[in-house]
């Protein structure tokens, strides 16, 4: 059975780094039925494709079988069957099988060598030649459209030579889209068993575990989310409702926090693509600055939902990691979104996310050497603004602090935004560029600093960027 994946981006051999697989080599992968190859058929900077080519051995498939195993009627379960069946052929629940051996961290997002490429949605194409599909080509669109893919499921015929004989149980499956590839991969993983609806392995309770996790952040909105979790778990009924009851509750927690506050008031068609670019532009402009100050243990304060600490993780010159917010909410989105349950237990040990108010002195701030408030100062009533920089700057010292806030003045760019408005309504005060720097440069006086600022997303001949970006370092060596 076979599964190609190729992409157009360029560099496309960048796909190499993201399924983290050497575009040159040929790799083998023992699997408990059989062996998976991974290559790549064509390799070039303007297309790459990654070729997943498993190969069944039905006697090794068989033999699981007898083994306290209990299995439900698939086609192997007839002794005949075992060895005259689809199952070297089609693909089926052995290949998302297979996809959890070979893209172990692929399948994590994770990306030692693209991190930021890893957490961008890429325009990809897969192709599954032959896939067991019961109910139909049109559950394949059904299941696979909602996720942002452009589905071609071609009904294969039962017999070419007798077009009469109508079709077989079996698709060309062909997906096009814009998408991450830890997310395509994970659809897969999860999809490519449903849309089987035939598990070759007994269907345990930690299987509901493995469904959440790959279906983090898109099973629980999805239209077809029960037919999925049933089939997934083979029909096991009480499974199947326990794995709703998990999705409800996460679906609760998933309301957005009151982070990425930016942009908030733009005519909705444009406003996803440029809140998304200017985020992700402050995000990599507040990155650049952690990475010139030759920090190694960072703190985010603030950190809301996790995206910069999604991104820090992936970067290995940072050693120690910590987050804090106020809210509990978001410091629980923040775990879910770094996946710290899935994360191997070295990497784990990195990150460390705690409460904490930063109007208070907290020891356990002491000691870092960067610390990043990013997006956070407007949301404290200025009268509480005093108490921060005492708990940042006094108390907590770090040797580097970089700071965003929005540019006030930017915002009779944003339409819809009435006069005085600000982006986000739980924004307590936003600062012209004077204010801005005021502020900076008496803290940076009082708490011994230096301080630059510049700006983040496009510079505005009238009215400056956006972000406004402050980058304050220690000037003594010894903490106070
Ligand atoms: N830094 C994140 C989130 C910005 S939103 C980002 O850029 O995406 C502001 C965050 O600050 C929220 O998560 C909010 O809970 C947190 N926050 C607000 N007041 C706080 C306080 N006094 N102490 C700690 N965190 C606070």
């Amino acid at each position: 059975m076979l599964l190609t994946l190729t992409t157009t981006h360029r560099p496309a051999t960048d796909l190499g780094y993201l399924l983290v697989k050497h575009p040159d080599r040929v790799q083998s992968f023992n699997l408990p039925a059989g062996t998976a190859h991974f290559f790549y058929p064509e390799a070039d900077a303007a297309r790459c494709t990654a070729a997943l080519l498993v190969d069944i051995d039905p006697q090794r498939l068989g033999a699981g079988r007898g083994r306290g195993r209990r299995q439900a009627a698939t086609p192997e379960s007839f002794t005949l069957g075992q060895y005259v069946n689809d199952r070297a052929y089609a693909a089926s629940s052995l290949l998302s099988s297979a996809l959890s051996t070979v893209f172990r961290s692929a399948l994590r997002g994770e990306s030692r060598d693209r991190p930021e490429l890893a957490g961008t949605a890429i325009p990809l194409e897969v192709r599954v030649p032959v896939l067991r599909c019961r109910g139909g080509a049109d559950l394949a669109v059904r299941l696979f459209a909602p996720l942002g893919w452009t589905v071609t499921a071609t009904p294969v015929p039962l017999d070419e030579q007798h077009p009469d004989w109508g079709d077989s149980r079996y698709v060309d499956l062909l997906l096009t889209g814009t998408v991450r590839v830890a997310d395509t991969l994970n659809h897969l993983y999860v999809l490519l068993p449903v849309l089987d609806d035939a598990k070759h392995y007994w269907v345990a309770p930690d299987e509901i575990d493995k469904l959440l996790r790959a279906g983090a952040g898109w099973l629980g909105d999805h239209p077809e989310r029960g037919l999925i979790t049933r089939r997934y778990l083979a029909h096991r009924r009480a499974l199947a409702e326990q794995a709703m009851a998990r999705l409800a509750e996460l679906r609760l927690a998933d309301e957005p926090p009151a982070d990425d506050s930016v942009d908030e008031t733009e005519p909705t068609a444009e406003k996803d693509s440029r809140r998304a670019s200017l985020a992700v532009r402050r995000r990599g402009a507040v990155l650049a600055a952690l990475a010139a100050s030759g920090a190694s243990r960072v703190l985010d304060l603030g950190c809301g939902g996790g995206a910069l600490l999604t991104a820090l993780v992936a970067d290995r010159r940072y050693t120690e990691i910590g987050g804090t917010d106020v809210s509990i909410h978001a410091l629980s989105m923040a775990a879910r979104r770094l996946r710290l349950d899935r994360l191997p237990e070295r990497q784990r040990d990195r990150v460390r996310l705690w409460q904490s108010a930063l109007t208070y002195r907290d020891d356990r701030l002491r000691g870092w050497d960067a610390a990043v408030l990013m997006e956070v100062i407007e949301h404290l009533d200025p009268p509480r603004l005093p108490a921060l920089e005492d708990a940042v700057f006094g108390h907590a010292r770090p040797g580097t602090v970089v700071l965003t806030t929005p540019n006030v003045e930017y915002n009779v760019r944003y339409e819809g935004l009435g006069a005085g408005g600000f982006r986000h309504p739980d924004h307590r005060f936003e600062w012209t560029r004077a204010e801005f720097a005021d502020w900076v440069e008496g803290v940076a006086a009082r708490y011994g600093y230096a301080a630059t600022i510049s700006g983040i997303g496009d510079d505005d001949p009238e009215v400056g960027a956006p972000t406004q970006l402050a980058v304050l370092t220690r000037k003594d060596e010894t903490p106070r």
